[in-house]
């Protein structure tokens, strides 16, 4: 079953053929190339509103997780239409200060912080830590004594909730390695308040990716109020709650809730247990950027074989990880009318694995030299691409209207060689 590009905010089918904004894909191919990731301005406009217009009126904030699409200037936007971010290395930070946001609009997440990274964040003066485990907050404090700094730190709860999703981006079950134990939170908490180089500013949570029910995050929030209870108990008080990101989108067929929906049923369920005042963070990855991008591939070849039709194409797995690594569906089209009748095809890439694949077993007429869009593919796409196979990464898009703009060039052979050096062979 195929996801129905007439349902995508910023792409349309006109006469046969598909379009992003005012542009058809196939002319962005012919212009940029192909592997070639294509972003909508308007629909990009669309996710951000949904989440602005959920926490109008109130004190809760979006720090965009960017690790799902870091493109500098999908962060600009962002940053300009009022999100902060949120960060997993000083990498991201780096990207998230290029994009114009100060220290006061990044949260700092993940489970591997290292000195340079605390040192880096510090320096820019964040708003907070997301802390995983008492030795990272321990080194936070060493570090922060150092610089002759205080570093805000929340703890990251593992509520032991599951997400119902795939075992790879479920996070917030007791056997993940994210955040601390729900019964140790309170220790740890204590621990945090005797240093004297920490200040407890809040509580986190991230419970996974691609949830498509409310249910868990709601769950999870009545959780982490339990232990928020229990700290007003020994006199520690939180400036925020930050219930992480992880809202789904519509690959093919699933209905996740709206932004607003989710919004709407944490605040009530703050509310509910007498936290109506507490500022709530979201940090939203996937849902604000994953409709809004395709991927455009250009057909090679047929191959039909006695067991299986191959579809071999110029994109592949370092292009886009998301099918082999999490069995992701992701529905693919011909950007044009084709003359040939439908089949069923596993769309492949050229990279020498059995695991590069796009799709498999989906209904497709094509020929080659069409280009193919693989829809939802503006998060965790670019993002996660490498450079296995010698593959230079593909370049990048961004459209409004009738106007496109180049936003990362394609990668050469040499960009790619560029920080190797060889040694004489007599040397070794
Ligand atoms: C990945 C991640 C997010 C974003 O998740 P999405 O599913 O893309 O919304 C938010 N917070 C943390 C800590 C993450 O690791």
């Amino acid at each position: 079953m195929q996801e129905d590009f007439s349902s995508l905010p910023g792409y349309t089918r006109r006469g046969g053929e598909l379009f992003c904004e005012d542009i058809a894909l196939k002319d962005l191919a012919q212009r940029f190339g192909t592997p070639l990731y294509v972003y909508s301005h308007a629909a990009l406009q669309s996710a951000l509103q949904g989440w602005m217009a959920g926490v109008a009126g109130t004190r809760h904030r979006i720090f965009y997780a960017m690790k799902a699409n870091s493109n500098l200037a999908l962060l600009k936007l962002f940053h300009s239409a009022g999100t902060g971010f949120d960060i997993v290395s000083r990498g991201e930070l780096a990207r998230a200060l290029a994009a114009g946001a100060a220290g006061s609009d990044i949260v700092y997440s993940g489970v591997g912080k290292s000195v340079e990274d605390i040192r880096a964040a510090l320096n820019a003066g964040i708003s907070t830590f997301n802390v995983e485990s008492i030795p990272e907050l321990d080194r936070i404090n060493a570090v922060a004594q150092s610089m002759g700094k205080v570093a805000p730190v929340s703890v990251r709860i593992n509520p032991d909730v599951d997400a119902k999703t795939h075992p790879y981006i479920s996070t917030g079950l007791k056997n993940n390695k994210f955040g601390v134990a729900f019964d140790q939170t309170a220790a740890l908490y204590r621990h945090a308040a005797q240093l004297a180089n920490v200040r407890i500013c809040g509580m986190d949570m991230h419970i996974g990716s691609q949830i498509t029910e409310i249910e868990p995050f709601v769950h999870a929030v009545d959780k982490m109020l339990d232990l928020v209870d229990e700290l007003a108990q020994c006199g520690i008080t939180l400036d925020h709650l930050d219930v992480g990101g992880g809202l789904g989108v519509r690959y093919i067929n699933e209905t996740p809730p709206t932004a607003a929906d989710l919004v709407h049923a944490v605040s009530q369920k703050a509310a509910d247990r007498g936290y109506g005042d507490l500022p709530i963070y979201f940090e939203p990855g996937r849902s604000l950027v994953a409709r809004a991008g395709v991927l455009l591939t250009t057909v090679e070849y047929l191959k039909p074989t006695a067991a299986k039709n191959f579809m071999i194409v110029d994109a592949a797995m370092n292009d886009m990880v998301r099918p082999t690594l999490y069995q992701a569906h992701m529905a693919i089209e011909n950007c044009s009318q084709a003359d040939n009748c439908e089949a069923l095809w596993d769309v492949v890439g050229p990279v020498c694995e059995t695991g590069d694949f796009l799709a498999r077993g989906i209904a497709l007429a094509a020929q080659p030299g069409d280009v193919l869009a693989m829809t939802g593919a503006g998060a965790y796409g670019m993002s996660m691409s490498s450079n296995y196979n010698s593959r230079g990464r593909a370049a990048e898009v961004l459209v409004k209207g009738s106007k496109a703009w180049l936003i990362r060039r394609r990668e050469t052979i040499e960009d790619i060689m560029a920080l190797e050096s060889t040694v004489p062979v007599e040397a070794l």
